[in-house]
């Protein structure tokens, strides 16, 4: 019997015969994931079993490598990362007001300017990542705080080279990079989270992880995530 389903934007087939055991296939040339498992394996096992490998499946699709977005030329065509998946875009001009319209199934459509040229491309997308991050990181914060019993003043979003959030604690003040608009939500909860618990502890000291631990206890999974 076959079946299919996705997961953060990966699809995978499954088949299920007469084998013993779960088995995941990866095939990079042409993104390709297989699973073949016992016939009896519930629905619920066979999703756990491939969440928990969602990274191992990511890094090993990857190969070789996309394009990373700092090379996009933002043209039809190419693809790019939103939220842990990777979207086709589509640019079309028009005499209206630039706009970017995400749909998961339909891709990334940018609205452009006649004439308008890679950085203006570039920067409507962007824009488009910040908007994206302002509208998710203000819940986040309010779901933590009661539960963190601490109190953010102000968040920000910014370009960062190294790292992938910032706290300033006397002004109760965070900062997020852009990137994280490309990653999967989960590492954007792990970064907020990690910026919160500094409220409590200033330093990555034993205390910070155990802190970590008693919050965000898959937070080790979210950071691989966040490097694949
Ligand atoms: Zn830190």
């Amino acid at each position: 019997m076959k079946q299919s389903f996705t997961i953060s934007g990966i699809t995978i087939d499954v088949t299920r015969k007469n084998v013993k055991n779960l088995n995941l296939r990866v095939y990079p040339s042409d993104g390709r994931v297989t699973i073949s498992c016992p016939r009896m394996l519930s629905y619920k096992k066979i999703l756990r079993f491939t969440e928990e490998r969602i990274p191992w499946i990511k890094k090993h699709l990857q190969r070789p490598k996309p394009k990373s977005s700092a090379k996009l030329d933002y043209v039809t065509g190419e693809m790019v990362s939103v939220w842990g998946d990777r979207l086709k875009l589509t640019v079309f001009e028009a005499n209206k007001p630039r706009e970017v319209l995400a749909e998961n199934a339909g891709g990334i459509h940018l609205r452009v300017k006649p004439g308008d040229d890679r950085e203006k491309r570039k920067k409507l997308l962007e824009s488009w990542y910040r908007a994206e991050l302002k509208r998710e990181i203000p819940q986040l914060i309010s779901e933590w705080e009661p539960r963190m019993e601490v109190s953010v003043c102000e968040f920000g979003v910014k370009k960062m080279k190294t790292r992938w959030g910032t706290c300033n604690i006397r002004d109760r003040r965070v900062w997020i990079n852009l990137e994280l608009a490309k990653k999967h939500p989960d590492c954007l909860e792990f970064i907020v989270v990690h910026e919160m618990v500094h409220l409590l502890e200033r330093l990555h000291s034993k205390r910070f992880y155990r802190l970590m631990d008693q919050f965000l206890p898959d937070w080790r999974e979210r950071e691989k995530l966040l490097i694949t």
